[in-house]
């Protein structure tokens, strides 16, 4: 959940002025600092006076808590030491500060202490819009977001980052779905999305408070007192269940009946790595390497990408990691470095591996890159929108040159690399028999499985209640890609959106899944459920629901496996 003002606009990008100063600039920024903290703390100090009504007691509460921060000398004087002996500007210093804080809070143990973490975000953030206001139109025009509820039409994944960055609390959109790219790095981000909320641009305007509810899907417009409590609550309640669930973070993944399963993460950050090792993943089952190639002019070069994949390695501290190669395309290509043709149907157009082997230098670095980080502990590479055998040849063969090639130059990579594809297309599940024991594992990517498998572009919000994984097609083909990996003692790993979606557990492990790759945020959620399992009971009911003709009949044998508890 999400409370704050209503900004409506297309979101750009904010820019934080890296520029280290010179010495004789650094009284005047100083000075520049001094300012934007006295209008923010006069700002706030109008805004409390301006209150009626209702909801004036808790919106106080909130203004009180900020201005208390303001005043923090813990927090300001970081920033002024950080321009005078580091010699960055205002902006860069306070968003250095506003990470530094926000890492702690996060390391904290109490759930309470660690969700305010979100005051920091926010009072940082009108420090900032204050700094912002002293300075150019384009730069005002920016800072108008910052620490508020973004209402657009739609947003992209290169969009979010430097919003999140600069402290936009949640994103309304009227367009867009919970399985986009955009929604998927939200959840990341930890930023509450509401996606195809149809009327926001008509019913909002700009300035009015909402409050939205990334659960529910909902937005309040104006929110009452009760509203208001309600937030509180969750508030509470998140607090509680985060405390439940803490108890989880070193408790071992087994159903009822004692089978193991192994729960990895997903990762697109190293905010995500260190989520990921602190709850007990068993490692990264998916590391998307296209958001280090977005938000830049130019690509990131060899050294580059091998440094972010050793620490990556080094950050999971032995376990797994599986990297998987660039999949941009379709809807990630925006502010990437890649000049890419307009397609009419970019979801069936040049994307993921097709994109990388019509550029093998492109491949070859991000191939040589993730091969050098192999020296510093298991990798595993995977391989992107594969849809025939001939495609992981190419990149096996490629792989293999990378690595004589690096090997002959000194460098030390691992003595062995797993090459893995994505079951993502129907025709790599379809014709997966043939292709199974040239792959040393798969892994599923049901958010696309699905949109191909069904015709459904899975970023049209027209379409959602047509997106079903549920559906009897996606249940017979995620059964058979199972089965066909098994059967040849591969091992067969779910990394879509469905892993970390517990409503859909039970079904994964009743179809033979046993490893299952998901935002690190859901990690002890899924795990909670899957202890409450009995795998031999849901297995009973695997026939059942891959006989059953309709989605109808499918959403029965569910429910009845739910009631056997
Ligand atoms: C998938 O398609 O399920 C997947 C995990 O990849 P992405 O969401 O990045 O397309
Ligand atoms: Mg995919």
């Amino acid at each position: 959940m999400a409370l704050g003002r209503a900004r409506l606009e297309q979101p750009s990008r904010f820019l934080v002025d890296e520029r280290p100063l010179a010495e004789d600039e650094v009284e005047a920024e100083v000075a520049r600092l001094q300012r934007a903290l006295l209008a923010a703390r006069e700002e706030m100090r109008v805004l409390r006076e301006k209150l009626h009504g209702t909801m004036a007691r808790e919106v106080a509460e909130f203004i009180d808590a900020h201005s208390l921060m303001l005043a923090d000398r813990e927090l300001t004087t970081g920033v002024y030491d950080l321009i005078r002996k580091g010699r960055y500007r205002a902006s860069a210093a306070l968003k250095i500060q506003r990470d530094t804080l926000v890492a702690m809070f996060e390391a904290m143990d109490d759930p309470y202490l660690r969700s305010r973490k979100e005051d920091v975000e926010h009072v940082i953030a009108r420090v900032q819009a204050g700094l912002v206001r002293e300075s150019s139109r384009e730069e005002r025009r920016l800072a108008s977001r910052v620490g508020q509820v973004l209402v657009s039409d739609t947003v992209s994944p290169s969009e979010l980052i430097p919003l999140a960055e600069h402290g936009v609390l949640g994103v309304v959109l009227s367009s867009g779905s919970q399985v986009s790219h955009s929604a998927i790095l939200a959840r990341s981000l930890h930023l509450p999305m509401i996606v195809a909320a149809h009327e926001a641009l008509s019913s909002i305007q700009d300035d009015d408070l909402i409050l939205i509810d990334g659960e529910l899907g909902e937005v309040v417009v104006h929110p009452t007192a009760v509203d208001l409590s309600r937030y509180r609550a969750w508030q509470r309640e998140t607090a509680q269940k985060g405390k439940r669930l803490a108890l989880l973070r070193d408790a071992e993944t087994l159903t009822r009946d004692g089978t193991p399963i192994a729960l990895h993460a997903n990762a697109e950050s190293t905010g995500d790595v260190a989520q990921a090792r602190a709850l007990g993943a068993a490692g990264i089952g998916l590391y998307r390497t296209e958001f280090l190639f977005l938000q830049r002019r130019e690509l990131p070069d060899e050294d580059e990408q091998f440094l972010a994949y050793r620490d990556l390695v080094l950050g999971m501290g032995g376990l797994p990691v599986t990297i998987r190669t660039l999949d941009l395309g379709a809807d990630k290509a925006d502010a990437s470095g890649l000049v890419l043709d307009d397609e009419e149907n970019p979801a069936l157009g040049v994307r993921g591996v097709r994109l990388s082997l019509r550029h093998p230098q492109l491949m070859a670095t991000q191939l040589r890159a993730i091969l050098r980080a192999s020296a510093y502990g298991p990798v595993r590479i995977l391989v992107p929108m594969v849809s025939a055998a001939a495609e992981m040849a190419t990149v096996r063969r490629m792989l293999n040159e990378c690595a004589r090639d690096l090997r002959t130059a000194g460098h030390e990579i691992a003595d062995n690399f797993e090459l893995g594809a994505m079951i993502e297309v129907p025709a790599a599940a379809i014709a997966l028999p043939g292709m199974i024991r040239a792959l040393d594992f798969i892994s599923i990517g049901t958010n696309d499985l699905v949109q191909y498998t069904l015709a459904v572009d899975r970023n049209n919000d027209q379409l959602a209640n047509l997106y079903d994984p549920l559906h009897p097609a996606v249940l017979k083909l995620l059964a058979q890609t199972i089965a066909t990996a098994r059967r040849a003692g591969r091992p067969v790993v779910l990394c879509g959106e469905m892993a970390g979606d517990r409503r859909h557990t039970a079904l994964l492990l009743a179809l033979g899944l046993t490893d299952l790759s998901m935002h690190p945020g859901m990690l002890l959620e899924i795990r909670e459920t899957i202890r409450g399992l009995d795998l031999p009971a849901l297995r009973a009911h695997a026939k059942a629901l891959l006989r059953a003709p309709t989605r109808e009949r499918i959403g029965k044998v569910l429910d009845k496996m739910r009631a056997e508890g």
